[in-house]
């Protein structure tokens, strides 16, 4: 039997909706189809944002949805001394600085690696405790540790239709998100520096998410090298938009949420049928 593990990973900040569904049983399906494996994985390493009651009701809307899922559940407050181990390592190799951008500046300032050594530079002259720290990726050390490795970093994304699995190897474009934050003050990892320790520790091998994440999947890849992780096989979903904005759904979306629909009385028969149009 090949080895096919996979997982969904949902943040408890929320309630699921559409698009978590969606997300959630095209994992469990692929993982069926493959004889492999399904894991849950409960992504709070934001412990400012995470909610105890959110998770229960991510446990209860996914049973209800038929998805099975081995036991332990990794959570990720529980294993924040992987996430500082990542840290040290990457630090050690010289390839972190701490910042003190906030994380909206950080959004805003998308790709201009240059400017964010500049920052480093200020900070580093000035006291680090007086104002929250964030460390940040230095792209451009990242580069020059891995040499000519930088030209071959990349990953394979499966494209999985009627006739069959098609794979594509996509070269990496990690300059795409600047000097991505890996870790803050007030949390030992950044959602990109926890699910690279986490795919690696519960051995994915295929990672199934959303087409909102292919550009992140850039910056993992080139994180997964410079620890010594395995690169694992990707797979995107269709977003389900927003049926009045037409934007992506968000967890503040009540109609689409699935205990709204279950409280109105849908199946999860009809909630697979709802999603089907956007699995491909
Ligand atoms: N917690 C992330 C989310 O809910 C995880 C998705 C992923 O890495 O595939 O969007």
């Amino acid at each position: 039997m090949s080895a096919f593990v996979t997982r969904f990973a949902p943040s408890p900040t929320g309630f699921l909706h559409l698009g978590h569904a969606l997300s959630a049983l095209t994992a469990f399906d692929a993982a069926s189809a493959a004889g492999g494996r399904f894991l849950l994985r409960i992504e709070d390493v934001d412990q400012t944002r995470s909610r105890p009651e959110f998770e229960a009701a991510i446990l209860e809307d996914l049973a209800w949805l038929g998805v099975e899922w081995e036991i332990p559940v990794r959570r990720q407050s529980e294993h924040f001394s992987d996430y500082r181990a990542a840290l040290q390592k990457l630090h050690d190799q010289g390839l972190v600085y701490p910042s003190r951008r906030s994380r909206r500046k950080a959004m805003a300032g998308e790709g201009s690696a240059g400017e964010w050594i500049d920052s480093m530079e200020a900070v580093t002259a000035e006291s680090l405790s007086e104002s929250p720290i964030a460390w940040r990726l230095l792209l451009a050390a990242a580069r020059s540790a891995l040499q000519t490795g930088w030209q071959g970093l990349g990953f394979v994304e499966e494209r999985v239709s009627r006739e069959g699995i098609e794979r594509i190897f996509h070269p990496a474009e990690p300059g795409r998100l600047g000097d991505a934050i890996l870790a803050r003050k007030d949390s030992p990892a950044s959602y990109h520096l926890a699910v690279v320790c986490d795919d690696a520790l519960q051995g994915i091998t295929h990672v199934i998410r959303g087409e909102d994440l292919r550009e992140a999947t850039h910056l993992h890849c080139l994180l997964q090298t410079l620890l010594g992780l395995p690169v694992p096989i990707y797979r995107f979903h269709k977003l389900i938009p927003d049926p009045v904005t037409g934007r992506k759904l968000s967890k503040r979306d009540g109609a689409t949420g699935l205990r709204a629909l279950r409280r109105a009385g849908a199946s999860p028969a009809e909630i697979r049928a709802q999603i089907h149009e956007f699995s491909g």
